[in-house]
């Protein structure tokens, strides 16, 4: 049977940008972007921890969704420096990304603390988004099915199915993680469909999450990406700081999925 796809999710992830005169600006030109796409496609910001409070200011009444980039794997205690995902929450985020590959390179970050994020981000009401993606030399060794497998199928064997089944997923490849090299929609989408394969066989029905695409994503790329059957939507790095880009990659995605209805229940 056809997969039906009933939305499409575009997601901005700042990393570590932004002052507080920008982040207005950016986050005026998101509500304005919402309210022309209107329904069909979901939007997200995915901002700096200090700016929880501005956010959820700016995005009160407008269609747009926002979240963190990365939380606590605790939930509470001497872990100085750390954010937990019930703070994020109490401030209206709904979205945390974990497990991206900055996250898995700067900071050493396991399956087991990945998993451990996620059981954390779910328990507050997040919706985790979690990356997956091989290196320039794995995809060159032949092994980004095998490496994208195993990242997915070690941080979903310590969570539960009803646990699984409340994620969304990311492919990003790190070799186009903010190099402005693209993988082609064909091998984006060979991906997915591979990570597809891989979710259906972890559990019943999981390969209906959405799966995302993030790697250099723009304005002009968007709709040959989008128009892939198993690309439901983007974590967009770079082009989330300039407004006209994450604005146009939005109307790429309404252009592709007219009329859908929303990720979150
Ligand atoms: C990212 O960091 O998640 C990302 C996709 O970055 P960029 O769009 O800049 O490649």
């Amino acid at each position: 049977m056809p997969r039906v796809r009933d939305s499409i999710l575009v997601v901005g992830n700042w990393k570590l940008n932004g002052t507080l005169a920008e982040n207005e600006a950016r986050l005026a030109s998101l509500a304005i972007s919402a309210s022309r796409v209107g329904e069909r496609v979901q939007m997200a910001a995915c901002v700096p921890f200090p700016y929880l409070y501005q956010a959820q200011q700016a995005l009160r009444n407008t269609a747009v969704a926002w979240g963190v980039q990365d939380v606590s794997e605790h939930h509470f205690g001497a872990f100085t420096g750390e954010t937990s995902a019930a703070m994020a929450a109490e401030f209206g985020a709904t979205f945390a990304i974990v497990g991206h590959s900055e996250r898995r390179s700067y900071h050493g970050e396991t399956s087991t603390c990945i998993s451990a994020k996620i059981g954390r981000a779910l328990d507050s009401g997040l919706t985790p988004i979690l990356c997956v993606g091989e290196t320039l030399e794995e995809r060159d060794a032949g092994e980004t099915t095998e490496v994208v497998s195993a990242q997915l199928v070690e941080v979903l064997g310590a969570l539960t199915s009803e646990d699984r089944s409340r994620l969304v997923f990311a492919y990003e490849p790190v070799w186009a993680i903010g190099t402005g090299r693209t993988a082609s929609p064909e091998q984006a989408q060979a991906v997915h469909a591979h990570l597809r394969g891989v979710l259906t066989a972890v559990s019943t029905g999981l390969d209906q999450r959405p799966i995302l695409y993030g790697g250099s994503v723009k304005a002009g790329n968007a709709e040959e990406l989008f128009s892939q059957d198993d690309i439901d939507g983007a974590l967009v790095g770079g082009a989330s700081l300039v407004a006209t880009e994450f604005g146009g990659i939005c109307d790429a995605a309404s252009r592709i999925h007219g009329g859908l209805a929303n990720v979150i229940a």
